[in-house]
């Protein structure tokens, strides 16, 4: 016989089913009793919701029960009855219990109490079983569906890009390197260097830093594509909005300019957004809470003026605010923080690249709505930009969100053969190595642009977390590769 014929509390809430036998499996969240009952908060993480569990001892083993403690696994079988307590309307009259697994109350690390983040973080392998990253992972799981919805439905076809790679798309130089080679012991050339030319791959390979280069290999042959899928960046930064593993949505588009590029990014977060906000009302009403609770903690000049929730709502009805870097350096250039030399990085003027205490100005305290920044300095952005007219500038465009800063980046590509190889001249990206890349512009090239969405970003602006590493499972930041 099977093992699992139970229902899951999400379906048994929503359908009722008073007077019928059901079988419910999950975690015990706390036990509540006395000589003649005991109250049995169960949840299996389909909802934020617990159910109530009413064990009769008169019915239920001495020594069933008293296994019974919070984080132990049971099985419970009976009947749903109209329940007498506040707090739900049905509850089930336990008939059997089997405890799957027992917690013992000694060692059990998750106590029904408030836990801090950072006790979470270093109980990472326990920590979705708290009512807070149950539900940052289940709307996580719906922001996921909904990228993929979007583009499906659009018409965009999901690209699976190389997660080794020969290139740096960035040439930044903040990779990991995949080898095979003796590390203690690596073959050398003659002039001393290593020599992967015995590596695995007969070259120096790493983790992609972007999936976007091979996407516009797709898209110059499928017209719109999406990649989502894992990136890697070994910066040393220890911020709050920085992993080293993280994933991007990087849709790429033929026969689109920069214009049309800002239309879909604009789009794609809203819908992204109302699809939680329709999708996953509980949890959000849950985590709003929370965060109003945390509010109240900060000090009255540093709490945000907006909820969660009506946050997500003014991303969603508010035209984003478009202008471009030139615009946005004479804003900063005359706000008070940087005449009263409040920022850490002052703006002197054009050319210097934004910081993001300078992108959260922008956002939360000038125009109080989301940006689209265009047209960035050449010398601050990648060889693969479109170069404008002006000699000065490409067409580059970030979207800055509140709370957040920067969680789009993107650009109307450069098409044009000699203006790319100029470029990339200029900045020393070798041109022989990314010959693949180089003949899309020399067959069929045409218009496209493209942009990356941090996945994790985004799921930090929805669920309202401070902290990156709370929005991912198992978080990779330097000095943490545990689980
Ligand atoms: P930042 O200036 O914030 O480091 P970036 O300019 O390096 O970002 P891009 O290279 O344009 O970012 O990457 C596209 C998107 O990927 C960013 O807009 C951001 O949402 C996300 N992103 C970039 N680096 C990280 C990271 N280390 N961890 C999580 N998300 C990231
Ligand atoms: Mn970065």
């Amino acid at each position: 016989m099977a093992f699992n014929r139970r229902i899951k509390i999400k379906q048994l809430i929503e359908e009722g089913k008073l007077g019928e036998q059901v079988t419910l499996m999950g975690w015990v969240r706390t036990k509540r009793s006395n000589k003649h009952i005991s109250f049995i908060a169960l949840n299996d993480g389909s909802t934020i919701k617990n159910y109530q569990i009413v064990a009769d001892p008169s019915l239920i083993n001495e020594d069933v029960l008293r296994k019974i403690s919070t984080g132990a696994c049971i099985k419970a079988k009976g009947t749903v009855v109209a329940s007498q307590g506040a707090g739900q309307s049905a509850e089930l009259a336990a008939a059997s219990i089997t405890v799957l697994g027992e917690a013992d109350p000694e060692k059990f690390p998750l106590q029904p109490k408030k836990h801090s983040m950072e006790f979470l973080r270093e109980n990472a392998h326990l920590r979705m079983r708290t009512n807070t990253f149950a539900a940052i992972f289940r709307v996580r799981h719906a922001l996921a569906f909904a990228v993929h919805k979007y583009f499906n439905d659009k018409g965009f076809f999901y690209i699976h890009t190389p997660i080794i790679t020969a290139s740096d798309a960035e040439g930044a130089g903040e990779t990991f390197k995949v080898t095979t080679l003796d590390l203690k012991n690596p073959p050398l050339t003659l002039d001393g260097k290593i020599d992967f030319k015995q590596d695995f791959f007969e070259r120096e390979t790493n983790l992609t830093v972007s999936g976007q280069l091979e996407g516009e290999l797709a898209a110059l042959a499928l017209s719109d594509i999406y990649t989502f899928g894992p990136t890697f960046r070994a910066e040393n930064s220890n911020t709050t909005r920085h992993l080293a593993e993280f994933w991007m949505i990087e849709p790429e588009m033929a026969f689109y300019d920069a214009e049309d590029n800002q239309d879909l990014a604009e789009d794609f977060l809203k819908y992204v957004i109302s699809y939680a906000l329709d999708h996953c009302q509980d949890d959000l009403a849950f985590l709003d809470q929370r965060a109003a609770e945390e509010e109240q903690q900060k000090k009255a000049d540093q709490r945000s003026e907006l909820g969660l929730i009506d946050r997500l709502k003014m991303v969603v009805e508010n035209q984003f605010v478009r202008l471009t870097y030139t615009e946005a350096i004479d804003i900063l250039k005359n706000s008070n923080p940087n005449k009263k030399k409040k920022f850490s990085f002052l703006i002197e003027g054009w050319g210097s690249d934004l910081q993001s205490e300078h992108e959260r100005y922008l956002v939360e305290k000038h125009f109080k709505k989301p940006v689209i920044l265009s047209d960035y300095p050449k010398e601050i952005k990648s060889f693969y930009m479109r170069q404008n007219d002006d000699g000065k500038t490409v067409a580059a465009m970030d979207i800055l969100f509140p709370g957040i800063g920067e969680i789009v980046g993107g650009s109307q590509r450069e098409e044009r053969l000699d203006k790319l190889t100029e470029r990339m001249d200029e900045m020393g990206i070798p041109k022989e190595e990314m010959w693949w890349y180089l003949e899309t512009r020399r067959f069929g090239t045409t218009p496209h642009a493209g942009f990356g969405l941090g996945f994790e970003r985004m799921v930090q602006f929805v669920t309202g977390m401070g902290n990156i590493r709370d929005v991912i499972a198992f978080p990779r930041t330097p000095g943490n590769a545990e689980f």
